[in-house]
């Protein structure tokens, strides 16, 4: 640690002696200049060192970070500044006080969740997004923010070959949202409101929601925020007959009994590739039932949507003609940085009737002719980022045949993986792998009381506290599940060998140990 020296000012408040210095000469200048466009040369400059050298050196860090919790209050000081100080003091804390309680998810061993890529064209776009640093909640605030985007989600839309509807040039169009949590919340608004209409406001509570017990929690929040009734958020329950797939018979049935009962179903969630076992929902048929129920049908493909660019994947989409609106995240596994979530609907006045306003002081020519899109009336916030310049960027600088290789790459790896478990008879494959995850445990000795969940939980541990790799667990039929999820940019199969090395020497040491 850099031993500060420190001066004590007349307030008996206790400053870094250098900030003391650099403030005093500031405040003979000009005062603050925050946007000097050579500083910015130099210090952006430097960042990107910093940055560079930050991934030259990624393996060198616990990929997940060892620190207890409230480490970071013990390091910094109880107030901030009165003065400035210099860009490298703070490097100096980024790398000693900051990256120790990183988790560091761009790491080739992070194996853990889903992942969220970064790349150096998402990265540029982003410094651009930053630079220029608009904010494009309608179309005259920034006419290319909205346009770009509008033409990207086309681009994308045609890339994913979803039906017509999905495109802007028709009544759909596509939209960036932040997450796929919030993906979900403003079509399911948007359904709500649609039903609302329809049946009257009172309704709302024997409105029904439809998802597998398999969906992600994000549909569980939105229908809390939507003021939806809890018990009428139905889960349905699926098992490993389907792989934890929705059974249609299933969500038919559901609705009968819903509707015998005098609820009103009104929307369905399916998924593409789950976050505990990348099962895939069968769209077409889920998708008959919803439309035959005039339900609204939304597929949640965050994860597993990014394989949909390859021919050979794009079938786990089939029946995706039947949604009135789809969902995956660049931002995970299309090398676009974090938060890019795209959205596309059918019908984009359900989204604006739910979401749009038009306070005086936003009236503008454009916007009121209708000539236009204003992106404020498809999501929650008014204010919006740049956020298209990433994904054009990723679009632009590797092709969808450069994204489309990395993709297969990440599933070769995890086939692999897949093949390494099955070649040791301690270990068993759970699941069948469909993308880039591999589901998997550690075989209980016989009579084990808790039939090896303990066992997963305490390898999980052992393997994530070497630091040398990080994997996550799941639950599945009640049984604890460790999941081996590729998708880092910069995983080679020499990471892949690695973390199997450590998984079967830590396996000895605790079945040595029982
Ligand atoms: C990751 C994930 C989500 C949540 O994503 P956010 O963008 O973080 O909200 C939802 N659904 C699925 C299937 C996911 O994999």
């Amino acid at each position: 640690m850099m031993n500060i020296p420190i001066n004590s000012l007349d307030d008996g408040k206790v400053v870094p002696l250098h900030s003391f210095l650099l403030s005093e000469k500031q405040m003979e200048g000009k005062g603050l200049m925050p946007m000097d466009a050579e500083q910015l040369r130099e210090q952006g400059h430097k960042m990107v060192d910093f940055i560079a050298d930050y991934y030259k050196t990624i393996e060198t860090f616990p990929v997940l970070s060892q620190v207890q919790p409230g480490y970071l209050r013990k390091l910094l000081p109880d107030s901030a500044p009165n003065y400035p100080d210099s860009l490298q003091h703070v490097l100096n804390d980024v790398q000693e006080k900051i990256l120790p309680g990183v988790t560091h998810w761009q790491s080739p061993n992070y194996f853990a969740y889903f992942p969220s890529n970064s790349s150096v064209a998402g990265f540029l776009g982003e410094m651009l997004s930053a630079g220029l640093n608009i904010v494009g909640f309608s179309w005259i605030t920034s006419p290319a923010a909205t346009e770009l985007e509008t033409i990207v989600l086309d681009w994308l839309a045609k890339a994913l070959q979803l039906p017509g509807d999905f495109y802007s040039t028709g009544q759909g169009g596509g939209v960036i949202q932040g997450t796929a949590s919030e993906a979900v919340l403003v079509v399911l608004l948007a359904a709500r409101d649609k039903i609302l209409r329809k049946v009257g406001r009172s309704a709302l509570p024997k409105l029904v929601t439809y998802a597998s017990d398999q969906t992600h929690s994000a549909l569980q929040k939105a229908c809390q925020i939507a003021g939806l009734n809890p018990e009428l958020c139905r889960l349905l329950n699926t098992d490993s007959s389907t792989n934890y797939a929705l059974s249609p018979d299933v969500l038919s049935e559901a609705i009968s009994n819903d509707m015998a009962s005098g609820l009103i179903p009104f929307f369905l969630c399916a998924t593409v590739g789950t976050t505990s076992s990348t099962a895939v929902d069968p769209l077409s048929a889920l998708g008959k039932i919803a439309k035959t129920n005039e339900l609204w049908f939304h597929v949640d493909a965050a994860y597993a949507g990014s394989a949909c660019v390859c021919p050979e994947f794009h079938h786990y989409i089939d029946g995706v003609e039947e949604a009135d609106s789809f969902n995956m995240n660049a931002h995970k596994w299309f090398l676009t940085n974090f938060d890019c979530s795209l959205l596309w609907v059918k019908d984009r006045s359900a989204l604006i009737q739910s979401l749009s306003t038009n306070p005086e002081f936003l009236k503008n020519k454009a916007s009121q002719e209708n000539t236009v899109i204003d992106y404020k009336d498809w999501q929650i916030p008014l204010g919006r980022r740049f956020r298209s310049l990433k994904l054009w960027m990723v679009l632009r600088l590797y092709g969808l045949e450069g994204l489309r290789s990395y993709i297969r790459n990440h599933i070769e790896m995890a086939a692999y993986f897949e093949e390494l478990v099955g070649q040791d008879a301690r270990f068993k494959v759970i699941a069948p792998r469909t993308f880039s995850l591999v589901c998997f445990r550690l075989l209980p000795p016989l009579n084990s009381a808790d039939h090896g969940n303990k066992l997963n939980r305490d390898l999980l541990d052992l393997v994530n506290s070497t630091g040398n790799v990080f994997i996550t667990h799941t639950v599945l039929s009640g049984e604890y599940i460790l999941r081996f999820a590729v998708g880092a940019p910069l995983t080679e199969r020499r990471h892949v060998n690695m973390t199997w090395q450590i998984l079967q020497d830590k396996a000895t040491a605790l079945l040595e140990s029982l």
